[in-house]
């Protein structure tokens, strides 16, 4: 193929080339996909945040107020008025413990101003606050100086983180005791689902103190100061004096953060990158799968682009071939034109000089001819003057012998010869000019009995058997008379003259027949036959055997042109048991029926 011989690109390499150079375009995608998926989740957990916050809140206010409201209860004020009166206490323990079942409060308890608990809710518990004295908390100095206390902190005693509200309980000016409200924030914690999602709220130490993960509570997510570590040490809210660092890894957590102003407290929500990536990972993958498929379609539009190009170009190289075939083939045509008209200008003039030749042969012969014809004249004539000789010297012996009668039968005879000696005269001259005589039926039998009746003496004079096989009723054929009998003479004095080089017994056989195509007459006799030469050439004119005074070779070649000039032939053989056997076919002529009128032997 042509396709194979031309140098092919590496187009997968091409293709794996431009993939490279649009695989950056994945980062982009990435890039969206990640602020996508990224918003999506932020804009999930500031919802989860914010509900988080207001819960947070609205339990803290709650119970915001509710130490002040609690403080000007008469039966408290009477605990406070009365320490030491067991009724007046277990009256005020009883409405602390009603009013913390109600409202959701974990405790609720009474301090004189030294800070030692007149009465409490949890009275009657083991863990009763009664008696125990919280000065060290800040929220009792904060409350004693006439501020709202707010503290968080571990319980001393059940170990259960808790916000602390604190409010001065008032008579006039002076503050005679401080009454206390905590709050369980255990229970805030476990609100917090089991979500990817995970809680961190840090104090104002950065200490945290509420989270979804335990082991993360009361860890410090910044480091901590030597005066941080005192007011610890003084307060104690976390069950350790040293909380450890705690180390989270930036990357792998996205955080959003909230801070409470009235706690100082920072609420965050810590989604793990993980939720981003693998959608982020899914999208990209989505991505470069589109980017392949891409570029698989452009490899086969360019792969099929490609092959439309080929065929393209292939067909124009097979059709410049083909103009240049087209054009070769027209060279060669026209070269091969160009030699066919010099040859046939050779042939003319080749032509031109080969019937210049034949002309200058013509003239040759014609020359040759005249020679030939006077020699032919004589041969042809010499037989009747013979016969007339021999009739003329008989009639002188008849004269002499007064047998008149006869003598003038030979003169008749000699007459009618004569005669036939100016038709032969006018045959040769026809036979020379070549003329053509119409055909006319002719009877083959008294013909042949002619030219026997001419030679009959010189026959007998042999001692030459004559044998005839012919049919009675006439065979008729188409032929001139003059010409069938100067060649049915010619024939049998030829047969003659060979039967002379043979001893006794001669003989000469005459048969014919009516065949398909005509009249076939067989004349044979049992001489020495045609010697090899002479059956290939007796035809020749001029062809002899004989010697000179005998013969001149044109016997034969009047006989063939005569043959055929009459639409016959002329047939050359030995016959098989020694002998010249010659074979005239004619054409059958209609019986009985003369054409034409007889030849005029003087035509
Ligand atoms: P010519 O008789 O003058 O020789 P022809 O043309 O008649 O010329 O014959 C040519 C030759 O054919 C003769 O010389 C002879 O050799 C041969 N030929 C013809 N007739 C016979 C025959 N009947 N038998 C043998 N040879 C023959």
């Amino acid at each position: 193929m042509l396709n194979s011989s031309l140098p092919r690109r590496p187009r997968w390499r091409n293709l794996a080339l431009l993939a490279l150079c649009l695989a950056p375009l994945l980062w982009p995608l990435q890039h969206l996909a990640e602020r996508y998926y990224r918003s999506e989740l932020v804009g999930q957990n500031r919802q989860t945040l914010d509900l988080y916050v207001a819960n947070l809140l609205g339990t803290l206010h709650r119970f915001e107020t509710l130490p002040q409201i609690l403080g000007d209860l008469p039966a408290l004020r009477a605990a406070l008025a009365a320490p030491a009166d067991p009724q007046v206490q277990g009256s005020a323990n009883r409405l602390l413990n009603e009013i913390a079942r109600q409202t959701g409060a974990e405790v609720m308890y009474l301090m004189d101003d030294s800070g030692k608990t007149l009465a409490a809710s949890n009275w009657d518990k083991p863990d009763s606050f009664v008696g125990r004295n919280f000065a060290f908390r800040p929220y009792y100095s904060d409350a004693i100086a006439g501020r709202l206390g707010r503290f968080f902190g571990l319980g001393t005693t059940s170990a259960k983180r808790g916000y602390f509200f604190a409010a001065g309980v008032r008579e006039g000016e002076r503050i005679k005791g401080v009454l206390v409200v905590k709050v369980d924030l255990d229970h805030t914690e476990t609100l917090w689902g089991k979500t990817p999602e995970q809680l961190l709220l840090t104090d104002h130490n950065g200490v945290v103190i509420l989270t979804s993960r335990p082991e993360w509570r009361f860890r410090a997510t910044r480091s901590l100061t030597a005066e941080d570590h005192q007011a610890i040490a003084a307060v104690q809210p976390y069950p350790t004096q040293d909380p450890q660092p705690l180390n989270l890894n930036a990357n792998a957590w996205l955080t959003q953060t909230r801070t409470i102003e009235e706690t100082g407290w920072q609420v965050s929500i810590l989604a793990p990158r993980a939720l981003i990536d693998r959608p982020v990972r899914t999208v990209v993958a989505v991505g470069g799968a589109t980017l392949l498929v891409v570029m698989l379609l452009v490899g086969l539009m360019m792969q099929s682009r490609r092959n439309y190009l080929d065929r393209i170009a292939f067909e124009a190289r097979a059709r410049h071939d083909l103009e240049n075939r087209v054009v070769e083939r027209t060279s060669d045509l026209e070269g091969l034109n160009k030699r066919l008209k010099s040859e046939v200008l050779e042939r003319e003039q080749a032509q031109q000089e080969l019937v210049q030749a034949q002309d200058e042969l013509v003239q040759a012969g014609k020359l040759s001819a005249l020679g030939t014809m006077s020699a032919s004249i004589s041969h042809e004539l010499n037989q009747p003057l013979a016969a007339i000789r021999s009739y003329a010297d008989n009639a002188g012996i008849l004269l002499d012998h007064g047998r008149l009668d006869d003598a003038r039968g030979n003169l008749k005879l000699i007459s009618e010869l004569t005669e036939r000696m100016a038709s032969i005269i006018a045959h040769l001259r026809a036979f020379a000019r070549r003329d053509r005589h119409a055909l006319e039926s002719v009877a083959l039998q008294p013909a042949l009995d002619d030219a026997l009746a001419l030679l009959g003496k010189r026959r007998r004079a042999m001692a030459v058997e004559l044998i005839r096989d012919l049919p009675d009723a006439p065979l008729w054929v188409q032929a001139g008379e003059t010409r069938l009998r100067q060649v049915l003479g010619n024939l049998l004095a030829n047969a003659l003259d060979a039967l002379t080089e043979k001893a006794n017994p001669r003989c000469l056989w005459l048969s014919a027949e009516q065949t398909a195509e005509g009249v076939e007459l067989c004349i044979r006799d049992n001489g020495p036959g045609f010697t090899s030469q002479a059956l290939a050439r007796a035809r020749e004119p001029f062809f002899t055997t004989k010697t000179r005074t005998q013969g001149l070779g044109l016997g034969l070649a009047i006989c063939d042109t005569l043959m055929r000039a009459l639409g016959g032939e002329m047939l050359l053989a030995n016959h098989p048991r020694g002998g010249a056997l010659l074979t005239l076919r004619l054409r059958a002529g209609t019986p009985g029926v003369n054409l034409q009128p007889p030849e005029d032997p003087t035509a």
